[in-house]
């Protein structure tokens, strides 16, 4: 059997026009977006809130629609785009937790076969603690597997060994890859080469991402909330307030803590739980709801922006900066991830010359020996040429 016998796609790209319902399905001005197969995604990134997938969103190079005929209807909300030479699907779960995660990362699994590996991308609570690291609100915390640790671990999972819990789930380390365009990313930081900044500043101009022009404190764990269901101008000017002590950065920028993130169900919301559930990890940086789950079902690299310490002085002023925050890192680290490796593998070979089909420049029409080299790649792999390439999108033919 030929290679283009085995390997033709079952789902092509659709050059109807979206009907009225589609629209509202996709819920985004689709008559304008191109259309992709489900073959093509290689990657999946899931958020498990409405702002956190807007910020995602917002860094895209292009928006995609994408029709599922083929895998029954989209039970989670997508949304689908490049980033570079990667076609994501952005996927929520319809409520946080591990378990809805899980089922979410599962659906998404099947009905994008040829994903690689996922993204967790969102918020989570910092677990301040000065003597080791200086994390404050607006910065990063990255998944990345350190000495006793893979990189994220259940808080709520383990079994007692030898009078000590032992943090349980043997949860997979994020993907090499992943872990490998982060060393670059750390060797920029050295450098002093500010991409991730670049990049957040396009997502701050948005409505509701600015980051928050208030005090970043962190109070003391045995000062407590005063106003509950207020925010916290009743804490900053008590006279029995107690703060920690922190020299002011020299700068407003996100910085990038690797470590241990504890992921679960339960929100952490004080001091005493945020300090007895990480059981003695020193790498533990933040903790965050769901991702455990959607690391069972697929290699997952997990990236939250800092929006409270997990105290009982959490609020929601953070989050969308947070979220933005997150997604800057998220598009800057898949800057340095080469595209999917099509040699021998059939499906994923099919996905990239589609990625790079789709992203032709309609308006410039012959791109020289690449405008040759790509028709004829997609007839040895059985496109229907016509359909796939039609004049109307001003693609010279070989
Ligand atoms: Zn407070």
């Amino acid at each position: 059997m030929t290679h283009a016998q085995n390997t033709a796609p079952t789902t092509r790209p659709s050059r109807k026009p979206a009907s009225a319902k589609e629209r509202m399905d996709t819920g985004s001005d689709s008559q304008e977006l191109k259309e992709i197969p489900p073959e093509a995604v290689t990657i999946a990134i899931f958020c498990a809130l409405s702002y956190e997938a807007a910020a995602v969103r917002y860094t895209l190079d292009e928006e995609f629609e994408c029709h599922f005929q083929s895998i029954g209807p989209k039970r989670y909300p997508y949304s689908f785009g490049r980033l570079r030479d990667h076609i994501v699907v952005i996927a929520r779960p319809h409520r946080m937790g591990t378990v809805k995660a899980g089922q979410c990362a599962a659906t998404v699994c099947q009905q994008f076969p040829n994903i690689q590996f996922a993204l967790m991308v969102g918020v989570g609570s910092g677990i301040p603690d000065p003597s080791r690291r200086d994390l404050r609100l607006g910065d990063v915390a990255v998944s990345i597997p350190g000495g006793n640790h893979p990189g994220v671990v259940e808080y709520d999972f383990g079994k007692y060994e030898h009078d000590r819990f032992i943090l349980g789930g043997n949860l997979d380390k994020p993907p090499g890859i992943l872990i490998s365009a982060d060393g670059i990313m750390q060797e920029d930081e050295i450098m002093d080469k500010r991409r991730l900044e670049k990049v957040l500043r396009g997502i701050t101009k948005k409505p509701g991402f600015a980051r928050p022009d208030v005090d970043d404190i962190l109070y003391d764990k045995n000062f407590h909330h005063i106003n509950k269901g207020s925010d916290c101008s009743g804490c900053e000017v008590a006279d029995r307030r107690k703060i920690v002590s922190r020299a002011p950065r020299p700068h407003a920028n996100p910085v990038v803590h690797r470590g241990l993130i504890l992921s679960g169900n339960s929100v952490i919301e004080n001091p005493e739980d945020r300090d007895r559930l990480r059981r003695g990890y020193e790498d533990a940086i933040c903790y965050e709801l769901g991702a455990a789950g959607i690391m069972d079902e697929i290699p997952c690299l997990v990236v939250r922006g800092i929006s409270d310490y997990a105290d009982t002085h959490k609020q929601d002023t953070w989050h969308h900066y947070a979220a933005a925050v997150a997604a800057a890192y998220c598009k800057v680290l898949l800057r340095k991830v080469d595209g999917p490796d099509v040699r021998g593998i059939s499906n994923i070979y099919d996905s990239q010359l589609l990625a790079q089909l789709l992203s032709f420049n309609t308006a410039t029409g012959d791109r020289g020996s690449e405008a040759k080299l790509l028709p004829n790649l997609a007839r040895q792999l059985g496109f229907d040429m016509p359909q796939l390439l039609p004049e109307s999108r001003g693609l010279s033919r070989p």
